[in-house]
This record gives structure tokens, sequence and C-alpha cells, in this order.
């Protein structure tokens, strides 16, 4: 106990919170956002349509914008956003989807979030920290499955701090499985000082993922009463750090239940646009969405009064997606199929299957609900929701190039702004989902992969691209693998 309490006072950098505050404030006002929902009430149908017409031409919308689409209670308006949505979506990338799979590490955690099954409280909940042989086993299972990314999640503690993480991270990509290996693994994890940050860039750290949970102040101090994650600004700045550190590419998020939802849209916009302001243009990499669940022995994600219904969720992605068009956006299986099916389709990029979320779960093929953190929506395989995506027209995409190639950060934001993304990304996901058919699908899947990979060979914008592309696919169907743009 010692010892954890020696480490847990030495996690926080109160410099490192204070170089980024305006006149001793963080970028988050909560009067400025209040005030900004309540100016843009009842927003006329021509305002509405303007702020569409901004967001089609990709660019990011200002806060009273965003105010106005949240407050609009038009259903045909919201017809027109749902729609916009899904256009912004392939205007930058294209009709592919991202395929990931989450990878949980350690539940010990220090912390007592009160909607957390891993909250330190929580003494129903068997703790476990994979040993490196067990995540190799972990990445084993996931790579014979045909997974090319990861998120790897941890709980908050001395016994995986960021070494340990560093590790984790190398045997995840040293691990290879029959053709295949990860070939991406983001990081789901506390918040970390700019000197433990640039320990993970150095390892090839993906995405690193910090959820603010809520953005507002005051419900963030009563859901989060003791441990490191007490302190807001540690974590409201904790990308900003990873941006310093050279992590450029950082996954922000709130997650749906803890306070009023439209504060939260908001909230996102305004990390994104404090993000944007202070490095160069770039703002996150992506944003995530979860909805709270059920958690086992904990009480407070059943009760509390914000739980978000699936109507207004749609309508909140929505919001998202128009008010940060080049934004990655990332739908869990936390989610059931059928809200999944709905959602989609107004801007997600990037969705997980096959998931489990129980430690040590994927190589022994089981569910445990006293080791996991709660309980997903989504249980289908990874090919069976890879071929609902390719009947609707969605090819699945295990590209990692952009990353491998320098394609992070701001180049990155600079074709994703301007909507190049699938010049590059449509001809890379049609490669590696060949892979994928060739040395994974089953033979419905094959069947309906094949198809659409010939549909979107044709849509490649030129001759020459598709030539190229269609030697590349030759070359895999001999035992190629790894190809990409
Ligand atoms: N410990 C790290 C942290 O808190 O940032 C990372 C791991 S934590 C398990 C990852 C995310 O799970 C949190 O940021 C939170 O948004 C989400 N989460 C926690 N409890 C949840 C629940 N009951 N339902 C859905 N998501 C939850
Ligand atoms: Fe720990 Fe993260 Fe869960 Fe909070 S959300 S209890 S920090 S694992």
């Amino acid at each position: 106990k010692a010892e954890i309490d020696r480490w847990v006072s030495q996690v926080i950098k109160p410099e490192q919170i204070e170089r980024y505050l305006v006149n001793g404030h963080d970028f988050i006002d909560d009067s400025f956002i209040q005030e900004t929902l309540l100016k843009n009430k009842n927003p006329d149908k021509s305002r509405i349509r303007e702020i569409i017409a901004k967001s089609l031409e990709l660019q990011r919308l200002e806060p009273e914008e965003t105010a106005a689409l949240l407050n609009c209670e038009d259903e045909e308006l919201w017809e027109e956003m749902y729609k916009a949505g899904g256009q912004i979506k392939e205007k930058v990338y294209g009709r592919r989807i991202v395929f990931f799979a989450p990878l949980y590490i350690s539940n010990y955690c220090v912390n007592s979030c009160v909607y957390c099954g891993f909250r330190s409280e929580n003494d129903k909940s068997i703790r476990k920290q994979l040993t490196m042989e067990e995540v190799a086993a972990e990445v084993r299972a996931l790579v014979s499955k045909g997974h090319k990314r990861l998120i790897v999640v941890f709980g908050e503690h001395p016994l995986s701090d960021v070494h340990f993480i560093a590790k984790t991270l190398e045997t995840v990509y040293s691990t290879k499985e029959g053709r295949g290996e990860i070939r991406r693994c983001n990081v789901n994890a506390a918040p970390m000082s700019i000197e433990d940050l640039e320990i993970l860039r150095d390892v090839g750290i993906g995405t690193f993922q910090v959820f603010q949970e809520t953005y507002h102040h005051e419900t963030y101090k009563k859901l989060h009463p003791r441990g490191i994650k007490a302190n807001y600004g540690w974590r409201l700045y904790a990308l900003h750090r990873a941006m310093e550190a050279g992590v450029d590419d950082v996954g922000i998020g709130a997650l749906f239940g803890l306070y009023d939802p439209k504060f939260e849209v908001m909230g996102l916009l305004m990390h994104t646009i404090d993000l944007e302001k202070r490095f160069g243009g770039v703002g996150p990499h992506t944003i995530s969405f979860p909805r709270l669940e059920p958690a086992s022995n904990t009480p407070f994600t059943r009760k509390s009064k914000y739980l978000v219904d699936d109507k207004t969720f749609k309508k909140l992605v929505t919001v998202i997606r128009l008010s940060v068009p080049y934004t990655g956006m990332i739908l869990t299986a936390r989610e059931t199929p059928e809200v999944r099916r709905d959602i989609i389709p107004v801007g997600v990029t990037q969705i997980d299957a096959g998931s489990n979320i129980g430690i040590g779960a994927y190589s022994t093929d089981t569910v445990d609900y006293d080791r996991q953190q709660f309980i997903l929506g989504d249980n289908r395989s990874l090919d069976e929701v890879i071929r609902e995506m390719a009947e609707s027209g969605r090819i699945t995409s295990f590209c990692t190039a952009d990353y491998r190639c320098g394609r992070t950060g701001n180049y990155f934001m600079d074709i994703a702004k301007k909507g190049k993304i699938h010049h590059l990304c449509m001809p890379n996901a049609i490669l590696t989902f060949k892979e994928y058919l060739l040395d994974y699908a089953s033979e419905e899947t094959k069947k309906v992969g094949e198809k659409l990979i010939q549909k979107e060979l044709e849509a490649l914008p030129s001759e020459a691209l598709r030539n190229t592309v269609k030697e590349m696919l030759t070359r895999i169907e001999k035992g190629e693998r790894d190809l990409f743009l």
C-alpha cells in the first residue's frame, strides 16, 4: 500500500498541466458551453442547412454551429443530417471501414471511477495482469482470426506503468502466427508525462487514446472522487502532452451517460479546437463515444440519470461527424448489432468485431464477467461482421500503411482535410481485404468479398492506379503479404 501511495504521489507533474493553462484556466469553460447551447436554441431550417453545407465542404464547425445542430428538433432535418454524415465519411474515407480488436491487459487500478468495474473499491472484481507469455498467446489467438490492428487497454497501476506498457507493445509487434502479425497497436491507458510518452513513441505506439469521460468539471469531480484520475487537468491535457512527445495520432472521447450529452459533444469539439490551435491544425486522429454499459458490482451504471437512448445516440454521433468532418470515428462492440447497423452509415470509420474484453479470454475462448469491465452488446465473430459489411458495400480495411509510412499527424490531417485519403486508402483496403479473404475468410465471406473487390477496383480514380493494384493483387495471390501503397 505504501509503495502504491508513493507511486501515485509521483505520477502527476503539475508543471505539465500549468504550461497549457490560459490565465490559470483550462479550455473547457462550462458557462460558455451552457450559454452557447442556450443561445442557439430553436435554430431555423435555413441555418441548419447552411451548417450542413459547411460540413459537406469538410470544414470543422464552430461551437455555435455545433450547438445549433444539437438543438435541432425537426426530424426532416435530422434525416438530412444523417445523409450528410454518410456523404462526408465517404468523401474523406471512402467506402472502407477499419477493423480492430480490443485487448485488455490488466485490470489492476488505483482509481475510483464510480462507473467502472475495475475501480479499486470493487472487491468482487478478480484482478489479473497478463504476463508477456500470456500477451503473446492472446495475440496469436487474435492473429489467427485475421486481426492486424489492436488497442491494448490497461487500468492505472504501478504494475502497469509505462515500462510494462512498452514491453507489451514490443511483445505484440514481435509475435507471429501463421502468415500474420499485428501491424498497428493503439493504446488506451491512463494519462502520462511527456517523458513517459516519449518511451511509447519510441516503441512504435499507434494512436494514444485517453477519454475525458465527462468534460463537465463538477460532474467529473463527483464521479472521480479519489486517485490520480481525480485530477481533471492532468487528464484534459494528456493528449497535448502526447503530441508534444511526438505521439501524433491521438484519440479523444467522452463516455455518454455521465452528464448532459449535448454538453459532452461541445466538450469534444472544444478539445478538438484546442489541439488544432496548438499543434498546427492537427486535431484528434479519432473520436470515441462509448455509452455507459452495466458493469458487475457497479450500481451507478444502472442508475445514472443521463443514460442516452438509441435515437438520441444516433443524433449525437451525427453531430460529431458533421462538426469534425476529417476525424476517424470509433463505434465499439459495446453496442448491439442493431444499433451498429443503424449508426455506422452516419459516418463511423472504425469498429471492432470478434471482441472479448475478459483478461486472457481470447486464447482460452471464455467469457468471464468478474474479470471484464462491462458486458458487450455485439458478440458476433469477425468473419460474420466483415461479411455483413461487405454485403452493405463497405470494404474491410486492415491497412496500417499510414502509420508505418509516417502518414500520421500533420501529414495525415492534411490529406484527410483535402478529402484525398481514399486515393491511398481505398487501394490499401482492397489489398488488405484480399489478404483476409485468402487467409482467414469463410467460403461465404469469400464469395461476397471477391465481388466487392471487383466493384471497388472499377471505382478506383484512374486506369494507372487500377493496373498497379491489380498487379499487387496477383502478387498477393502468389503468396506475398503486407503490400501497400
Ligand atoms: N484506465 C484507463 C482510463 O481510465 O483511461 C484506460 C482503461 S479504461 C478501462 C477505458 C475506458 O473504458 C474509459 O476511458 C471509459 O470511457 C470506459 N469505461 C469505463 N467504464 C465503462 C462502462 N461501465 N461502460 C462503458 N465504458 C466504460
Ligand atoms: Fe481504472 Fe480506467 Fe476503470 Fe477508472 S475507467 S477505474 S481509471 S480502469
